[in-house]
C-alpha cells in the first residue's frame, strides 16, 4: 500500500524540532513578493525577478523542483530521482533577497496580507500562488488509499519499489492467480501521463524483467490502460490518438479498455464498467488532477477542478495584490473558455509575464495580458516512438521521438541533471538497461533486526 504524504510528516517534524518558530526573514524597505511553489510557474518568476528591488520569500513543501513530465521513468526505473528534480536553494543561491524556506502553506488570510505555514506566519506585500495541482481520487477515498498516484518523486519511487516487490513476491507463490495479480499491472487515464506508463512497462518486460528473474514467465505478465473516453491522448488529435493505440497494442501487447471505467477496487481485483475483473496489485492512477487548494480565498474565485479565477493578468479575481499562475490558475477567455491546459509551458509563460507585471506595477504602468503561446504536445511510447504535434504540423515515429528527447533535455533544470539524463538515455539505448532497479523503502527496524 502506497505511503500517504510523508511531506507532511517532515513538515510535522520540523515543528516539534523548532518549537515556536520563527521565519527568519529580515523586514526591508523592499516590496516582499511571498511565492508558494517552486515548480515550473514559480521558478520562471523568480528567474526574471532576480536583481530586482523586491524581496523574495519561496515556500515550498519540498526543498527541490521535480520535472514532473519524466516522474513516470522514475518509477520504471529509467531515471534516479535526483537526475530530474532541482534543490530550490541551489537554484537561487546568487539571488540577493532571496530567501527559501522549506515549509507548508497552509492558509492565505487577505485581510491582513499574511500566510499562515507549518513554519510560522508571514506579512506579504504582494502574494503569487503558484502551488499547482494533486491527484485527483474524485471524491473516492478508499481509492486513494489502495492506488498508485504520479504526482510527487517519492510517489515515483514508491511505486518502483512496489513493482519490483511484486515481482520478488511472486517467484515466491505457488498459486497462479495469486502469481498473476502481482505481475500484471493496471494504468488508469489514457492521457500522456498513462500512455507514457504504459509505453514504458511494455520496455521493462520486453527487455529487462525476463533477464532479472528468468524464473518467472513474462508473457503472462499483463498490462492494462483503462480510458473512460472512446480515444487515447484525448488532448491530441484522433490520428495521434490512434498511432499511440497502435504502438501500444502492436509492440506491447498492451490490453487498450476505450469507452471503459474502473468501478471497484480492493487492494487485489479490478472491476471494470464492461464487467471484466482483473486481478492485480498494481493500480497506476494518471486519471487526473485537481487544484491544491490552500484555504483563505472566498468561494467565489474558486472555479472547476479547484481552480482559482483570475484575470487576463493573473490577479485572483477581486485582488489587487494576490496573484495565481500555472495549473492553479484559471483564466478563461473566448480562446480557453475552460481555463489553459494544465501544462508546464503555461505555468512558465505565465511566470514570466507576471514578473515583467510586477515590475510594471513597482513603476506604475500598465499590465500587460497573457496570451498563450502553444509550440503544441507529444507523448512518447517506448523506444524509437512517438506522437508529437508541433505548430500543427503531426509526426510520429524515430523522428518524433527524438524531438522529444531534445524537448525534454533543454527543459530539465541544471546543467547536471541534463547529463545525468543524457548518459542515461544512451546507455538504457544502446544496452536495453535501465539502471535504477533498486528497492528503496523505509527501514522497518523491527521486521529487519530478526
Ligand atoms: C506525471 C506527469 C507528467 C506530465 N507531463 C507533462 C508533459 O509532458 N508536458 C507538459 O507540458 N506538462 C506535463 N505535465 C504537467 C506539468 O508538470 C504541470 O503543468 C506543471 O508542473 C505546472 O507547473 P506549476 O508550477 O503550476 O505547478 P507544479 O510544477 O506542480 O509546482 C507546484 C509546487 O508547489 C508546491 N506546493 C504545493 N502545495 C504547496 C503548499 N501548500 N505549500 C508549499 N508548497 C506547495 C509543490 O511542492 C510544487 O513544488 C505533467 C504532469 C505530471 C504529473
Amino acid at each position: 500500500m502506497q505511503m500517504l504524504e510523508p511531506s507532511l510528516v517532515h513538515h510535522a517534524d520540523l515543528q516539534s524540532i523548532h518549537g515556536q518558530t520563527t521565519m527568519s526573514i529580515p523586514e526591508t524597505h523592499l516590496p516582499r513578493v511571498v511565492v508558494i511553489g517552486g515548480g515550473f510557474a514559480g521558478i520562471e518568476l523568480i528567474k526574471k525577478l532576480a536583481n530586482k528591488p523586491l524581496q523574495i520569500v519561496l515556500f515550498d513543501r519540498h526543498n527541490y523542483h521535480t520535472f514532473q513530465p519524466l516522474l513516470y521513468q522514475v518509477a520504471t526505473a529509467g531515471l534516479e530521482p535526483d537526475s530530474i528534480a532541482g534543490p530550490l536553494r541551489k537554484l537561487f543561491k546568487n539571488i540577493p533577497n532571496f530567501h527559501f524556506r522549506y515549509g507548508l502553506v497552509t492558509a492565505i488570510h487577505p485581510e491582513r496580507n499574511t500566510i499562515s505555514t507549518s513554519i510560522g506566519e508571514l506579512r506579504y506585500d504582494y502574494l503569487v500562488i503558484a502551488n499547482g495541482t494533486k491527484t485527483n481520487y474524485f471524491g473516492n477515498q478508499k481509492l486513494a488509499q489502495l492506488v498508485f498516484p504520479l504526482k510527487q518523486l517519492h510517489q515515483a519511487l514508491d511505486l518502483r519499489s512496489h513493482l519490483l516487490q511484486n515481482l520478488e513476491r511472486a517467484l515466491l507463490v505457488k498459486d497462479i492467480d495469486e502469481q498473476q495479480s502481482l505481475m500484471d499491472v493496471v494504468i488508469v487515464g489514457g492521457g500522456p501521463t498513462g500512455v507514457e506508463v504504459a509505453g514504458a512497462l511494455g520496455e521493462l518486460k520486453l527487455h529487462v524483467l525476463p533477464k532479472d528473474y528468468p524464473e518467472l514467465d513474462f508473457r503472462q505478465m499483463d498490462i492494462h490502460l483503462i480510458e473512460n473516453s472512446n480515444r487515447l491522448l484525448a488532448a491530441m488529435s484522433e490520428q495521434s490518438g490512434q498511432k499511440a493505440y497502435q504502438y501500444l497494442t502492436e509492440r506491447f501487447k498492451v490490453n487498450v479498455w476505450l469507452n471503459t471505467r474502473l468501478v471497484d477496487y480492493d487492494g487485489r481485483e479490478v472491476t471494470l464498467s464492461n464487467g471484466r475483473k482483473i486481478l492485480s496489485r498494481t493500480v497506476i492512477w494518471a486519471a487526473g488532477v485537481i487544484g491544491n487548494l490552500i484555504e483563505g480565498l472566498p468561494n467565489e474565485v474558486i472555479t472547476r477542478g479547484n481552480r482559482i479565477l483570475v484575470n487576463e493578468f493573473n490577479q485572483v479575481k477581486g485582488f489587487d495584490n494576490i496573484f495565481a499562475i500555472g495549473d492553479i490558475a484559471c483564466m478563461i477567455s473566448e480562446a480557453y473558455p475552460n481555463g489553459h491546459p494544465q501544462l508546464a509551458p503555461v505555468a512558465m509563460q505565465q511566470g514570466r509575464l507576471l514578473a515583467d507585471n510586477l515590475l510594471r506595477l513597482l513603476r506604475k504602468k500598465a499590465l500587460k495580458p497573457f496570451y498563450y503561446f502553444d509550440k503544441g504536445s507529444m507523448a512518447t511510447i517506448g523506444r524509437n516512438r512517438a506522437v508529437a504535434e508541433i505548430a500543427g504540423i503531426r509526426i510520429q515515429g524515430l523522428f518524433a521521438w527524438m524531438v522529444w528527447l531534445f524537448v525534454h533535455l533543454l527543459y530539465i533544470i541544471g546543467f547536471r541533471n541534463k547529463l545525468v539524463v543524457l548518459m542515461n538515455w544512451v546507455w538504457n539505448y544502446f544496452t536495453y538497461d535501465r539502471a535504477t532497479r533498486l528497492i528503496v523503502r523505509p527501514f522497518v527496524k523491527e521486521k529487519m533486526t530478526t
